[in-house]
C-alpha cells in the first residue's frame, strides 16, 4: 500500500483541499492557513525527518527513542543506523544542519 500524505509548505498542516491545476499537477489549498500551492508529497518530509534520525543516531539516542521523537518506523531507523554505521567518518562529524533544532 502507498501512502502519500501532502502537508502544508507553510504550516505543515494536512487539511488541503483541491484547488484547480497548475502544469499538470493538483493545486492545494491550505483549509487552515489559506496558503495555496502545488504540494509536492512526503518526499521532502521525508529527507528532513531522516536526517533528524541520522542527527539523533550520532548522539547515541536509542531506536525506539528516535521512533518516539520523529515517527519513523523503527525498520527505517534500523536501516538509517546500519547505513550510518557504515560510514564512521560522516558519523563522527556531526554537522549542524541549519534551521534542525533538536526539540
Ligand atoms: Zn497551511
Amino acid at each position: 500500500m502507498i501512502q502519500t500524505t501532502i502537508c502544508c509548505g507553510k504550516c505543515g498542516s494536512t487539511a488541503l483541499r483541491k484547488n484547480g491545476h497548475s502544469k499538470g499537477k493538483a493545486k492545494y489549498l491550505c483549509t487552515a492557513c489559506r496558503h495555496q500551492a502545488v504540494f509536492t508529497p512526503a518526499a521532502p518530509r521525508k529527507a528532513a525527518q531522516y536526517a533528524q534520525v541520522e542527527k539523533l543516531l550520532v548522539e547515541r539516542v536509542s531506536q525506539r527513542a528516535i521512533v518516539r521523537l520523529t515517527g519513523v518506523s523503527r525498520m527505517t531507523v534500523a536501516k538509517l543506523a546500519k547505513k550510518s554505521a557504515g560510514q564512521p567518518a560522516l558519523a563522527a562529524q556531526a554537522k549542524p544542519a541549519p534551521g534542525a533544532g533538536v526539540g
